[in-house]
């Protein structure tokens, strides 16, 4: 029984380093004899209503854009207080737009897809699709150099074969959101504000649009009232990167038993199964 507390210990602090270097696919090497059964990574999730983080990080994001004034003002605000956010433009837009669009990306933000023209992503065919997915992919493409990673379907309209469709055919993981402050019914910028920072927690997504003047005029309060709590931003890409790496406690689980047996069994610990 000597060697066994070391040696279970010795297998835990490797699950833990592995947590803590965020090597979430790498497994536990455990130098006994290998585990009966894999210990597999967690699938790797391609939706997001907010990330797991025990870090004061959160994502802004805005959708609907680039507006010709709104968004060069709302741009403006970011630069000055060094925010970096999300922009979920619409492929018409960027299409009128390009230069906006090329600035959002200049200025560090990412750049991700909205559709071309805001329909249920649901109630189309995959010809459609292609028109508002892919193209909306190229049109963003041709005018930033950059090749979007994400789309927030119009509406946070999606089901299982949407969500298939657009990681498959398109490489995107579809982001939605966990605070919405409902921007759209215009309820005025401090109301805008004030429902944005009650929602803040870490690892939000805080959904918002640059094509409403009260929205971009509640933006500086709401960065300033998040950064008097600590909060720092990022884009929901960084924001992903940050996630906490969990291992499941069934795979801790499994690495201790596989450990302990191999203990038990081993011929330098005297070979003897006990039970
Ligand atoms: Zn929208």
């Amino acid at each position: 029984m000597k060697l066994f507390y070391p040696v279970l210990g010795a297998a835990a602090l490797m699950v833990a380093a592995c947590a803590q270097d965020g090597t979430s696919s790498a497994r536990p090497s455990i130098s006994v004899t290998p585990p009966t059964e894999e210990i597999l990574p967690a699938p790797v999730p391609t939706k997001f209503n907010s990330i797991k983080t025990s870090r004061p990080v959160l994502a802004l994001t805005f959708d609907d854009g680039p507006h010709p004034e709104l968004t060069p003002k709302l741009l403006d605000i970011l630069r000055q207080q060094g925010v970096r956010a999300t922009f979920f433009v619409l492929g018409s837009n960027v299409a009128k737009y390009p230069e906006i669009a090329r600035r959002i990306v200049a200025e560090g933000h990412e750049i991700a897809n909205h559709s071309y023209s805001h329909p249920a992503l649901t109630k189309l065919g995959a010809a459609r699709m292609n028109d508002e997915v892919g193209k909306t992919c190229d049109i963003i493409e041709q005018a930033t150099g950059r090749r979007p990673l994400s789309i927030r379907p119009p509406y946070g309209a999606l089901n299982a074969s949407v969500e298939h469709a657009l990681l498959q055919n398109y490489g995107l993981n579809v982001v939605l959101w966990s605070v919405d402050p409902l921007d759209w019914k215009r309820p005025g910028s401090a109301e805008v504000a004030r429902r944005l920072v009650a929602g803040a927690q870490p690892g939000a997504i805080l959904l918002a649009h640059d094509i409403h003047p009260g929205t971009v005029e509640a933006i500086p309060e709401v960065i300033a009232q998040l950064k008097s709590q600590g909060y720092t931003f990022a884009t929901v890409g960084q924001l992903r990167a940050l996630q906490d790496v969990v291992v499941p406690s069934t795979s801790i689980a499994k690495a201790r038993a596989s450990v302990s047996r191999a203990t038990y069994l081993s011929p330098s610990h005297g070979g003897t199964a006990r039970k």
